[in-house]
C-alpha cells in the first residue's frame, strides 16, 4: 500500500527560501582586514539569487560544475546557495593543495567555472595553462594583474535584478561535490545529492547531535572546501542559525577576538585550531570564551586534556564529532548519555561521539565477520545510510566498499550504547612483536603533559619487534621537558610495552591540508633521516 504523504522533492532550493523567509534578519559575519562586516540572510540569499541569473547568463547550465577557491566568506556562502538550487554543481576546491593536485582535480571534475577569492588569484594563475576546461573566472575583488581574462564577482551579480526561478529537480541529484583530502594516492571526489544534505543538515539539528537552532551564532573555523565545513552553511540556512566567517584569520588570538567581540554560541574546527586558541587565551587575563555553549572538536581524536582545560580554565564544553569526506561528514557527536554525572561526562566527551540516527554502523574483522558492539571487540567501522557515499565520482574503488557499507579504514570499539572509540587509521596503527599499539592514544595521552604543546606518533621500523614507536613533540615555549620525563609520565596511563623509547623535539609538527597531524610527512622525515631521534 502506497502512503498519503506528498511526494515532495528534498532540494537545497527550499533552505534557501526557508532561510530567506525565516530568518531574514539573521547575519552573517565576516572577518577582513579593515573589520568585520556583516549582511543578513535576506541579503545574502538575494545576492544568491542574482548569482544564479548571472551564471544562468553566462551559459552555466544543468550538471555543469561551478568551483570555489575560497576561504570562509559571505560570498562563498552565496555561492554555495545559488550554484546547487539552479540544477549546477558547487565543487569546492582546497586552497591548501599543491598545485599539480588542485590541476588535477579541476580537470577531473570537469569545472567549467572557477570563483576565486582575490589573495588565492596567484595560485591559480600558476596552473592556468594546465586547466583548459575552465571557462570562465570570477574573481571575489581585484585581481592585480592577471594574464587571462577575468569577471569581477561584483559587476557580474549588480547587473542582475533580484529573484530567480529555481528549477525543480530530482532529490537524487548532484548537488556538491567535494574530494578527499588524498593522503594516499590521487584525491577522490565524492558527490553530495540535494537529499543528502537536507537530511544531515536536520540531523545536525538535533539535540543528540550538536542542536543548531535560530540561538546559536556559530563561528565557522572549519573550512568550506573540508566537506561542507562539515554541513554547517546549509544547516545554519535551515536552523536560522548565525555565522562568523574568520577568513584566513584562522590562528588563537584572531579567533580569540572573534569569540570576545561577537559572542558566538558555538565554534566548529580540527583540535590544532583549538589547541592554538587555548594557548592565546591562556596569554590573556581578560580572555572569556563564556558565550560558548559547545566547541565542536572533529576531524581528528580530541586530547583529553583539551576537554578538561577548556572546562576548567573557561567553562567551556567540548564536544567531539567523527566523520569523513565519504559520510557528509557528520555520523557521530559525543554527546553525554542522560543521567550521567558532571564528573563521568568527560567518559564520554573522549569518545569519538555516538552515531546519529540515520546512519548504520558495525564493525568487522579482517575476514568481514561482524563482531560485537562490547566496547571491546577491534575492528573496522563499516557505514550505510543517506548520507553515506555509495562511491566514487570518476574512480573505481570496490575495495572500500562491502556488501554496500562504507569501509572507513578507521579501527577501533563500538559499545552497546553506539559510542564509537578510534584507536588508529589503519595505516598508522603499530604492530609491535605481533600486538597493536595505538598511536591516537599514545599521542593524545602525551598532550595532556604541561610541557607539550603538539604531540604525534607513528611507526618506525625494529629489527626485533617489527614496529615502535616514534613520538615526535613540539614543547610548550617555556618548557625544557625531556624524553625520560615523558615516558615516565605515559607510563601511569599506558602499557609498559607501549612506551615509546624512541623520540625527538621539533619546533612544528607537519599538518594536513586540513590541519590535522600529517604522518605521513612524518614518516617520510624520519626515513630521510630528517629528524633528530633520541632513544632511550
Ligand atoms: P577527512 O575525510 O579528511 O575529513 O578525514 C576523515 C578521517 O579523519 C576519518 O576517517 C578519521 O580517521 C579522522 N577523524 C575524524 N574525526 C575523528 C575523531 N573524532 N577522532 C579520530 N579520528 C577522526
Amino acid at each position: 500500500m502506497r502512503s498519503t504523504m506528498q511526494d515532495a522533492p528534498l532540494l537545497i532550493r527550499d533552505i534557501v527560501r526557508h532561510g530567506q523567509w525565516m530568518y531574514a534578519d539573521k547575519r552573517v559575519f565576516t572577518a577582513t582586514p579593515s573589520g568585520m562586516l556583516s549582511a543578513t540572510f535576506a541579503d545574502v540569499a538575494q545576492r544568491a539569487e542574482k548569482l544564479a541569473s548571472a551564471l544562468a547568463r553566462l551559459g552555466v547550465q544543468r550538471d555543469d560544475r561551478v568551483a570555489t577557491l575560497m576561504w570562509n566568506n559571505q560570498t562563498h556562502m552565496e555561492v554555495y546557495l545559488a550554484v546547487p538550487s539552479m540544477g549546477a554543481i558547487l565543487h569546492t576546491l582546497n586552497v591548501r593543495l599543491f598545485p599539480e593536485q588542485l590541476a588535477f582535480i579541476i580537470n577531473h571534475a570537469s569545472d567549467k567555472v572557477i570563483i576565486v577569492d582575490p589573495n588565492l588569484v596567484p595560485l591559480l594563475a600558476g596552473i592556468k595553462e594546465h586547466i583548459p576546461g575552465v571557462e570562465h573566472i570570477i574573481v571575489n575583488g581585484p585581481a592585480g594583474d592577471v594574464p587571462f581574462e577575468v569577471i569581477d564577482y561584483e559587476e557580474f551579480i549588480t547587473a542582475e535584478g533580484p529573484g530567480f526561478d529555481w528549477p525543480d529537480l530530482d532529490e537524487k541529484d548532484a548537488a556538491v561535490m567535494c574530494y578527499t583530502s588524498g593522503t594516499t594516492g590521487d584525491p577522490k571526489g565524492v558527490v553530495y545529492s540535494h537529499r543528502s544534505t537536507w537530511l544531515h543538515s536536520m540531523a545536525s539539528t538535533s539535540a543528540n547531535s550538536i542542536a543548531l537552532s535560530d540561538r546559536d551564532r556559530c563561528l565557522l573555523v572549519v573550512p568550506m572546501f573540508h566537506v561542507n565545513a562539515w554541513g554547517a552553511v546549509y544547516t545554519a540556512f535551515m536552523a536560522g542559525t548565525e555565522l562568523i566567517m574568520p577568513q584566513m584569520f584562522l590562528q588563537g588570538e584572531p579567533l580569540l577576538n572573534m569569540i570576545m567581540d561577537l559572542r558566538p554560541t558555538l565554534a566548529l574546527g580540527v583540535p590544532t585550531i583549538w589547541n592554538d586558541l587555548l594557548r592565546a587565551a591562556g596569554g590573556r587575563s581578560d580572555a572569556d570564551l563564556t558565550s560558548l555553549r559547545i566547541i565542536l572538536a572533529g576531524g581528528a581524536a580530541v586530547p583529553r586534556f583539551m576537554i578538561e582545560a577548556f572546562r576548567e580554565r573557561h567553562g567551556v564544553d567540548v564536544l567531539q564529532g567523527w566523520g569523513m569526506t565519504e559520510t557528509s561528514p557528520l555520523v557521530a557527536v559525543s554527546t553525554p548519555p542522560m543521567g550521567v554525572s558532571r564528573e563521568h561526562e568527560i567518559d564520554y566527551r573522549v569518545k569519538a561521539g555516538r552515531v546519529m540516527a540515520g546512519v548504520e554502523v558495525r564493525l568487522t574483522n579482517d575476514e568481514g565477520e561482524v563482531l560485537a558492539r562490547d566496547g571491546v571487540a577491534v575492528g573496522e567501522f563499516e557505514l550505510r545510510g543517506p548520507w553515506i557515499t555509495a562511491g566514487y565520482f570518476g574512480a573505481e574503488a570496490p575495495e572500500l566498499f562491502r556488501d554496500g557499507w562504507l569501509r572507513t579504514g578507521d579501527i577501533g570499539t563500538l559499545d552497546p550504547h553506539g559510542y564509537m572509540v578510534i584507536t588508529d587509521r589503519a595505516k598508522d596503527m603499530i604492530k609491535s612483536g605481533g600486538e597493536w599499539i595505538s598511536s591516537v592514544e599514545l599521542e593524545t595521552t602525551v598532550q595532556g603533559h604541561e610541557g607539550v604543546f603538539e604531540a604525534a606518533v607513528v611507526a618506525i621500523p625494529d629489527d626485533r619487534w617489527q614496529e615502535r614507536p616514534l613520538c615526535v613533540v613540539v614543547r610548550t615555549p617555556e618548557s625544557d621537558v625531556s624524553a625520560h620525563e615523558l615516558r615516565e609520565y605515559l607510563s601511569t596511563f599506558v602499557a609498559k610495552w607501549w612506551l615509546p623509547e624512541h623520540w625527538s623535539f621539533v619546533e612544528s609538527l607537519p599538518k594536513t591540508s586540513v590541519g590535522k597531524f600529517d604522518k605521513r610527512a612524518l614518516r617520510r622525515l624520519f626515513a630521510e633521516g630528517q629528524l633528530q631521534v633520541e632513544t632511550l
